[in-house]
Parts: structure tokens; sequence; C-alpha cells
């Protein structure tokens, strides 16, 4: 696996996709800065071994050139961060772009304009690819957050380097930190699955029973497998055509030594608001009319002491609806119990759309012991995929 540290980039160009796909508002001021901050150590690294940056990223999903879109107004904030003046082409292919990246000294810095102002980028066109390799000397994916689409940036313009590529520093440590949980990682080894559906994480699930010990399932999950073993699940959300899967995935679990952890107790609702009333009942006897919305205390105890007792914990998807304040303390609690174990020495990787929100939101993001910052990547690893971007650097 090559990276950063198998190059010298001395009066080297490096072309390096970053993901900057960052929120703005209405301003475009960006209002979370978390992925250029990411991907500050790689730019730095190369500036200081006297090479120079040539930076590309998508921004939204712009159809066509549409000034909204546009990389130009992320560039205070990159300078911000950086602390080195970023210079822009207008166009992320092209004589402007040819000129301005061959003019570069070493310790500067050129963003290109948008990627997807051009729709070869997504369909990873070989062309557009090539375009863009004439940028650089050496290609650098630093770009986790995309590197499961085989885009023109993000995969296709690898071929033109042979043997000039590597991972920038933030997608060789989110490499790590999956191989690390999925498979070296110290025993016992945990997984904590919740979120909302039993359908989107079902790959996971199944690839997942291989490599853990244990295997705590909430959220809106819980339900789909307490209906299949006959529990009364009154209102709470079910995928009824996924509980045969669910059945046969806790035959699996036995089978493979795996135990599993779902909530014994939930908080259920009257209604499904922050306002509705609430009690705390048993997960197989949820009244008629009501639905849960969180674990509850028993389950928690439960899941405190199977977290504290794993070596190698991997948690995506919240416990409960934590966005409204009164099905929080799942996801809450749960965030303390990991913060606790990661303190005793385990190793912890949140990762995968709304826990990351859930880890940020509560505070949890520096008693972890990583952060993903790819949604769909991270679960796509998870799922047991080789993702095409990384794939085309270990080519
Ligand atoms: P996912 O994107 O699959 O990780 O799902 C995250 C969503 O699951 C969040 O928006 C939560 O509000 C939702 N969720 C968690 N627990 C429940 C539940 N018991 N009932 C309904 N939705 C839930």
């Amino acid at each position: 696996m090559k990276t950063l540290n198998d190059f010298n980039f001395k009066d080297k160009k490096a072309l390096i996709r970053v993901d900057f796909n960052v929120p703005l508002n209405e301003n475009f001021e960006v209002t979370d800065d978390t992925r250029i901050v990411s991907a500050k150590p790689t730019i730095i690294k190369i500036l200081e071994d006297g090479g120079s940056c040539v930076l590309m990223s998508h921004l939204g999903r712009p159809k066509g050139k549409q000034n909204e879109f546009s990389l130009k107004h992320i560039i205070p904030k990159i300078e911000d961060i950086l602390g080195v003046e970023v210079k822009f082409a207008s166009n992320c292919i092209g004589e402007e772009a040819e000129e301005k990246a061959a003019a570069l000294k070493p310790g500067e810095i050129l963003l290109l304009e948008n990627l997807r102002f051009h729709e070869e980028e997504t369909k990873g066109d070989k062309a557009f690819a090539k375009k863009l390799s004439k940028l650089g000397d050496i290609y650098v994916n630093d770009a986790f957050g995309t590197a499961h689409r085989a885009h023109a940036s993000t995969t296709i313009v690898a071929e033109f380097f042979p043997e000039n590529k590597c991972f920038g520093n933030l997608l060789a440590k989110e490499i790590e930190s999956i191989k690390k949980v999925m498979e070296h990682g110290d025993k016992p080894v945990l997984a904590v699955l919740g979120g909302a559906k039993v359908s989107s994480k079902i790959t996971v699930i199944e690839n997942i029973l291989d490599k853990v010990d244990h295997l705590i399932i909430g959220g809106g999950m819980t339900f789909t497998f307490v209906k299949a073993q006959g529990g009364k699940i009154g209102n709470s959300i079910c995928e009824d055509d996924k509980m045969p899967l669910a059945l046969e995935i806790l035959k699996q679990a036995e089978e493979k030594g795996v135990k599993i952890h779902l909530p014994v107790d939930v908080v259920a609702a009257d209604a499904f608001s922050n306002d509705a009333n609430t009690q705390i009942c048993d997960v197989r006897q949820i009244p008629t009319g009501w639905q849960g919305l969180d674990a509850g205390p028993d389950s928690l105890e439960i899941f405190d002491r199977v977290v504290n007792e794993s070596k190698t914990i991997l948690w995506n998807g919240p416990l409960g609806v934590f966005e409204l304040e009164n099905f929080a303390k799942g996801t809450i609690e749960l965030g303390n119990s990991i913060a606790e174990s990661t303190k005793n020495g385990a190793f912890s990787l949140v990762g995968g759309g709304d826990s990351v929100a859930a880890v940020k939101q509560f505070g949890f993001e520096d008693k972890v012991s990583y952060v993903s910052t790819g949604g769909g990547a991270m679960l796509e690893s998870l799922e047991g995929k080789t993702l095409p971007g990384i794939a085309a650097i270990l080519d």
C-alpha cells in the first residue's frame, strides 16, 4: 500500500483528489470545515517536502456550471486552515488549469473548479481523466468520501500514473481503521448497528458476522427482529418482508458463535414527536398505538457491560431517534460507554451516516479512536466490498 512516505515531493506537483464537498450557508460560507481540516496533513506534508499541490474536488450535485456550486467560495476557508495562499483555476481542465499548474512553484497551491461541472467526472470518462492527469506528476487520493465511486478523479485518473500514485494520510488512516476492526482487531470484537432499517444494513450485518464476537442491534431495526420472534411491537417501525431474513441472521449468528444483543426494553411514545407521552416497556410488549423510539434503561445497562468488555468496537447507526431530545438518551449513553471503553484501551471506530452526526452533536468526537469521514464509502467497506478508488491505487 503506497502512501505519501513512499515519495519525495521535492519539486514535484501532486495532483490531489480531496473531499471538499462541504456545507455552505446562503452567503456561501463554510458551515462545517471538518473535511478541509482532515485534508490538511496531506497537503502540508507535500508542501514541506518542497512540492506543490493541485487540489481537485467536487461540491454538491450541480447540473452543469452553477455559481452556487463553485469551489471559489471556499478559498478563504482553505487559506485560513492551511495558512497558505490558494490560487484558482476556473475550469478543472483545459488551458487555464494547465498553465496555472505549470507555473506553480514549490510551496504553492492551486485549487481547481468543481469537477462535477463536467458530466464526464461522474461518468468516469477516460479522456476527461487524461486531461486531469496532465496537471500533476504524482496522483494522491485523499478522498475517502468518494472512494466508493468509480469517477474520473477518484479512480480512472490513477491509470495515468502507473508508478506515481499513492494514498493521502486521511485515506490511509481510514483504510487502516477499517482493517483494524475487520481483520486484526483485539478480541472481543463488537459491532453496534443501529439506525432505521434492516434493509439498508443487511449486507453489513451478513459480512460482519464473520468478523465479530458480539453484535448489538439497536434503533428502528430492533422491531423487525422482535416481531419476527413473536413480540408485540405496537406501531414501531418494522419491515415485515424482512422478518424471515431477521430470523436467518439470528440463526447464522448462533452457528458462527456471535452473541447478538437486542434491546430488552424501550422508551415507547404515543406519537412520533418530542411532545408525545412516553413510557418504558418490555420490547416484546409495546402497547397498541405506541412505538419504540429509544433503547430503555435495562438495555443500556446490558450494552454498557458488553461495550466495556470489548477491545475493538465498531459503531454505526444511532440507538434511537436522537434528533428528538426525548429519544436521544440511548445514543448518548452508548457514546458514553464507548468513550469509557476507549479510555480503558479499546479501539473504537465510528462511521457511516448518522452515527457521525450523533457523535459530533453530543461531543464524542475526541473520545473515540477514529471517526470516519465517509458515510457511503464506510458502509460499502463494512459490506466487504473493495472500493474502486482504493483498488485503483493498489493496482
Ligand atoms: P441510518 O441512516 O440507517 O443510520 O438511520 C438513522 C435514523 O434512524 C435516524 O434518523 C434515527 O432517527 C432513526 N431511528 C433510530 N431509531 C429509530 C426508531 N426506534 N424508530 C424510528 N427511527 C429510528
